[in-house]
């Protein structure tokens, strides 16, 4: 298959590419990098089966070549991002959403689309399956990634029942690995960033607010089975192992071995009590369960974060001497 991976160089995207050369698969990644980092695919470009483009897909873009499937990952995801681009964020959900949907239905090819956990809110119903429609505060400070997501679940699924793009939705929950940026302010990159550095965890709030954290491995064997069915979905893909982010914080310290202390923080505006997926739909339509339990997808996220800040300090440039 040659397979479009929209937000390709970001966090997930970049090990969604790398999955499928493994496998075989042609993939042309489309990213304009505002969150996403050239590094994260600069290993992929010894594949002559991978071709890299920047562009931005909120203006009408094209592809050369045969396209036979579309994974449409681009969009900020951490809240700092989508709070320091609210606009583009919304864009990218809307048009964005748009542009890859006529390039899937041009091709003839699958649509897949990443929405989020976010388009239940701050959850009333728990654990969340499927069929729970949400609730959002479609004016606050989340509602920039929330709604566009909402919208790009609303316009896929007409694109597949007005002009029949073989779309399929899933809802993906927290997920953690190597390739988080350190300063991107998700909870598990913050903290173990942190611990590594022996600086204060940031708890926000009493730290008793839930996330079910799903290790990105676990994640992409999900979209790649969403990829290869014709299952509309929604499909929520997550790890149902629900955390405190207290607890969050104790096992990364324990992890680190780090001696640093957690210090609390505010809670931000609208921030979701309690997350947890119900993925029954998963199980039964893909065959799908998480295997990687937190503590051990949290030490390979660990080793990979030592490992970069390691050869990041041995790589720093001497400084020039300035000449007079
Ligand atoms: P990320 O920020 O690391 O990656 C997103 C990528 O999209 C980046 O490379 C960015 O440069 C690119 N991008 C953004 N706007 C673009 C545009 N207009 N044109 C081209 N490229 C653009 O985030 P991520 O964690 O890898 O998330 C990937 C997808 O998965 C997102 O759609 C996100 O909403 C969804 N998702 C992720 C999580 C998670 O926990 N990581 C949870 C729910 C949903
Ligand atoms: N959080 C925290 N300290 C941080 C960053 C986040 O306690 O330094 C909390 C945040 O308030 C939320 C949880 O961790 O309750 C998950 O936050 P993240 O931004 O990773 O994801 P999301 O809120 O989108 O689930």
């Amino acid at each position: 298959m040659r397979i479009v991976v929209t937000g390709g160089g970001g966090f997930v995207g970049s090990h969604l590419c790398e999955a499928l050369l493994r496998r075989g698969d042609a993939v042309c990644c489309v990213d304009n990098f505002c969150t996403g980092e050239p590094a994260n695919v600069a290993h992929l470009h010894a594949s002559p089966r991978f071709r890299l483009i920047r562009a931005d897909v909120t203006v009408p873009f094209d592809v050369p070549g045969p396209v036979d499937a579309v994974a449409h990952l681009a969009s900020p995801a951490s809240p700092p991002d989508y709070h320091r681009l609210p606009l583009e964020t919304l864009a990218v959900g809307s048009h964005g959403t748009e542009n890859a949907l006529r390039l899937a239905e041009r091709h003839g090819a699958r649509f897949l689309l990443t929405s989020t956990s976010e388009v239940y809110g701050d959850p009333e119903v728990h654990p969340q399956p499927e069929r729970y429609w949400g609730h959002v505060n479609p004016i606050g400070p989340r509602s920039v990634y929330d709604e566009a997501k909402r919208y790009a679940e609303a316009l896929s699924t007409a694109y597949r029942r007005s002009l029949g793009v073989d779309v399929g939705i899933v809802r993906i929950f927290n997920t953690y690995g190597p390739r988080m940026r350190p300063y991107d302010g998700r909870v598990v990159s913050t903290f173990i960033r942190q611990a590594l550095a022996g600086e204060p965890l940031t708890l926000y709030g009493d730290g008793s607010q839930t996330r079910s954290f799903c290790y990105v491995d676990d994640l992409v064997r999900g979209l790649v089975a969403m990829l290869d069915s014709d299952r509309p979905g929604p499909v929520n893909l997550g790890n149902p192992s629900e955390r405190t982010v207290r607890e969050l914080a104790e096992l990364v310290l324990h992890s680190t071995e780090s001696a640093s202390r957690i210090v609390h923080r505010p809670l931000p505006v609208d921030d979701p009590a309690r997350r947890r997926p119900v993925i029954d739909a998963a199980v039964e339509q893909l065959g799908w369960v998480p295997r990687v339990p937190l503590d051990e997808g949290l030490r390979h996220t660990v080793a990979w974060f030592a490992a970069r800040s390691a050869t990041r300090s041995a790589a720093l440039p001497s400084p020039v001497p300035v000449e007079a």
